[in-house]
Formats: structure tokens, sequence, C-alpha cells
């Protein structure tokens, strides 16, 4: 049975740039759009801006360095974030943290530098960057469908759902920041779910925060699968712990699913705290309000960044980032539960270039964070996330760029895309690096 339900919609305003989903990636990328001067609207879906760092309680911020933990390979945005969080009380910078240690939960491979950050700083952190930067923030705002153009191939009319119904709105460039690949997929631009091969998506984990832990009595990692990583301040730490496997992102139906197994695990997770030296008195101080989201939806590209060019460090024509953190794929399957995630060794630093942000389909949509076009593997990597505000920001300055000079994303100048990104801070190959 169908339903043909039509309506008229408000068009409320035609921006430069829309900005879809407030994550890392979309807050870098409303920022530097707006601070190059576009129109930009940045539509988020909760209540919060930071996406899995807020809603799912996810951190640290992952290394920003080389793989070895040398050089610092991510600059720009992702500075100011750590620097306006950190001014709130709610930071370490991370040349003041190293590895082994109970910032990384006693891990130290790929894990030297990590940015420890409390979820609420963070997010007021980012309320104050994009509204300074003069972009229209728009929370509880669901991004719903999009109107293609059948005869350009281009997005014409963006459909919100906000707290006051269904609205409209227009723009040049749209930016698809859902970690789902939302805009893409109704849009009608090719994606594709977790493996390139059909492999299930990485499995989700359910995000708690503990107090009332003595830090010098926790000198090892509790049992596996659970780590603790503490917070600034001590005495309370962010726990990663069990996966719930096969969820799909994009499907109500599955995350409610794996929100419900995931909130069980939590107490679990609690029993294995409560026998690790430390954490005898922990107390669940708060739990996250969804299911944290590995992986989705990935866009097909220009290009597809391959686990071959993570491996051996291709430096590309049009690189917009440089990272060095190493393929962290979970296990897709419940009886590996434990086992490690790291299995292919990166190059000391790897580069992204624009060409994966670009779908290969749709003229005016660029996408950034974690949906943008890789292996799942390779996705393994830039879906943490110092690498999504990195893209965010690139796909930021590029929409901004191609919407001011009346051009589509795939036809902008990369030369200049790449001195404009290095002139605000972001290191975008490796000759940009700082000993
Ligand atoms: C369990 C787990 C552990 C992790 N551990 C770490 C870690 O320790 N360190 C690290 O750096 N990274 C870690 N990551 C990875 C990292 O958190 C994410 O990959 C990263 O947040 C992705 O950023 P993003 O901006 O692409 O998407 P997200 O963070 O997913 O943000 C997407 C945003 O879009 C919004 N949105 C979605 N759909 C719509 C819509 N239709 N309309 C409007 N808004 C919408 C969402 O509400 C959300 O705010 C982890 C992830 C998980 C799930």
């Amino acid at each position: 049975m169908t339903l043909d339900y039509r309506r008229k919609f408000e068009i409320r305003h035609r921006y430069d740039v829309a900005v879809i989903g407030g994550g890392p990636a979309g807050v870098a990328a409303a920022v530097e759009a707006a601070r190059n001067g576009a129109d930009t609207l940045l539509a988020e879906s909760s209540g919060l801006l930071g996406g899995m760092a807020a809603s799912a309680l996810v951190g640290p911020f992952m290394t920003c360095y080389d793989r070895d933990g040398n050089r610092k390979v991510v600059g720009g945005i992702f500075d100011e974030i750590v620097e306006r969080t950190a001014a709130l009380g709610g930071a370490i910078p991370p040349s003041e943290t190293d590895s082994p240690s109970r910032y990384t939960s006693f891990i130290t491979r790929y894990h030297r530098h990590v940015t420890p950050f409390d979820s609420f700083a963070l997010e007021t952190a980012l309320d104050g960057m994009v509204k300074e930067a003069g972009a229209d923030l728009m929370l509880y705002t669901s991004f719903c469908d999009a109107v293609v153009n059948e005869g350009n191939g281009k997005i014409d009319a963006l459909i919100f759902s906000s707290l006051e119904g269904l609205w409209a709105a227009q723009a040049d460039v749209v930016v698809d920041c859902t970690g789902t690949a939302a805009v893409a997929a109704a849009a009608g631009a090719p994606t594709w779910k977790g493996g390139e091969d059909g492999a299930p998506p990485q499995p989700g984990t359910y995000f708690f925060e503990v107090d009332g832990v003595n830090d010098e009595g926790y000198v090892a990692r509790p049992k596996a699968p659970v780590k603790a990583y503490m917070l600034p301040g001590g005495g309370a730490y962010k726990i990663n712990s069990y996966r719930v496997f096969g969820v799909d992102a994009a499907d109500s139906a599955s995350m409610t699913e794996g929100t419900v197994a995931g909130r069980k695990q939590v107490f679990k997770a609690l029993d294995v705290l409560h026998g690790t030296p430390g954490f005898e008195n922990a107390r669940l101080s708060q739990a996250a309000s969804m299911l944290g989201v590995r992986e989705s939806r990935h866009i097909r590209g220009k290009y597809i960044l391959k686990v071959s060019d993570l491996t051996e460090g291709t430096v590309f024509d049009d690189s917009i980032c440089c990272f060095g953190y190493g393929m962290d794929v979970h296990p897709r399957d419940p009886g590996l539960e434990g086992k490690g995630n790291f299995k292919i060794e990166v190059a000391p630093v790897y580069t992204i270039p624009y060409r994966c942000l670009v779908t290969e389909t749709v003229g005016n949509l660029l996408a950034a964070g974690k949906c943008i076009s890789a292996e799942s593997q390779a996705a393994g990597s830039i879906r943490v996330m110092p690498a999504c505000v990195a893209t965010g920001q690139a796909a930021g300055a590029a929409a901004a760029m191609a919407s001011l000079s009346g051009t589509s994303p795939s036809r902008i100048d990369t030369e200049k895309l790449i001195s404009l990104l290095r002139s605000h801070g972001a290191v975008t190959c490796p000759a940009d690096i700082a000993d």
C-alpha cells in the first residue's frame, strides 16, 4: 500500500552553503565556509554540536600526530577546537599527553598524544565557534529529503523537519556531514554501507563515564574489551567497552535494537570495572544518549581512498590533509569480540585527496567526516575525529569557493583550495608538517 502525500513548503532561505550534521566534520565545515564569506546553514538533528563526541560521549580525540607519535600532522580548526575547549577547563592539549598513560587506557600503539576532553565543554566551545563564525545554526533540525533537478543533476532544495514542522531551503553547495551519508543517499548519489565487499559495518559501542576513581590505584588496562580513558581533572573516565554487532545506523529499527542492547552492556562493563584496581568505588556519572556508530554509508566519490594509499603513504596532488592513525577496524563478527583491531600497519603519514569528498554524480554535493569515499578498512583510520575535522574544514573551504565563484565543487582550483587551507593553519601535505 502506498500513500501519495503532497504539500507546499515554505522555502525559508537560499544559502550559499548548507552543511547537514553538526559533528566534528560538520562544525569544521560550517565554521570554515562562514569564515570565507559564505552565507552558511548548519542543520543538526540533535540539540548538541559534536556528533559522536557529544550524543554518544565518544572520546578522547584520537591522535593528531603521525603513526609513531613524533610530529603533529593535523592543525587548523582542530587546534582551535582543542584551545577553545581547554580554555573552558575541558581539554588537555595533545602535546601535554603521551602514552602509555591513564589518558590512553595504557595503550601505546597509535595512541601517543590523544586529546582528553569533557563533552559538555566541547559542546559549548563548538556553539561559540559556529555562532562567532556567523553561520546560521539550526539545532533540533533534521534533514529529511533532497529535491534533485533532473536536468542538471544538482540538489535544488533540501527538506527539513524542525520543532515547528517541515520547511525547505536552497543552497548552492550542500555538504553532507551526517556520518551516514544521508543527503547523498536521498539525492541518489552512489553510496555503500559497511564493507565494499558487502561485509557488515563495524560494530557500535555504548559509551559511558564514571567518577569516584582512585587514579593512583589505576595502573593497568581493565579486562578487554573494556578501556578507561581519564578525563581532564582526573578521578573520572570515559569508558569504551563491548560491541554491538550488525547495526545499520541508517535504519531506526536496527538502531533501536542496537541501542537497547548497548545500554545493557553498560552494566556488564561496570562489573568489569569494579574488579579493576582503582575502580572499586567507581560510580556511573553519565551514559550516552545514543549508541556510538563507527561506520555506516560511504559515498562513492571521484576517488576511493585505498588501503594501499595508507600503507604506502601516497601523497596526492590534491591532498587536503595528512593523517597517521592506524586502521582501527573492530571485528565485525561477534565470535571475535575482544580481538585486536589494527591488522595492517600504515605509513608514518598518509594524505587524503580532495576527490574523496566530491560525490560522483550530484554536482553540488560534497561530503566530509566518516562517510567520505574510502574503502572500509581505510575508513577505520579516517573516521577518527581529528581527521573528520580536517576533511570538514576542507569541504567548508571548497564549498565556499565554489559558491562564491559560481562554479561546482568538482571544478574549483584545488591549488587555490590548498593554499587557502594552509593560510588557515591546515596541514595539507607532508611538506607542511613542522619538525
Ligand atoms: C564507539 C566509538 C568509539 C570511537 N572512538 C573514538 C576515539 O576514541 N577517538 C576519536 O577521535 N574518534 C573515535 N571514534 C570515531 C568518531 O567518533 C566518529 O567517527 C566521528 O565522530 C565522525 O564524525 P562525523 O562528523 O563524520 O560524524 P558524527 O560524529 O557521526 O556526526 C554526525 C552528526 O550529524 C547529525 N545528523 C545525522 N543525520 C542527520 C540529519 N538527517 N539531519 C541533521 N543532522 C543529522 C548527527 O546528529 C550528528 O551530530 C569512535 C566512534 C565510535 C562510534
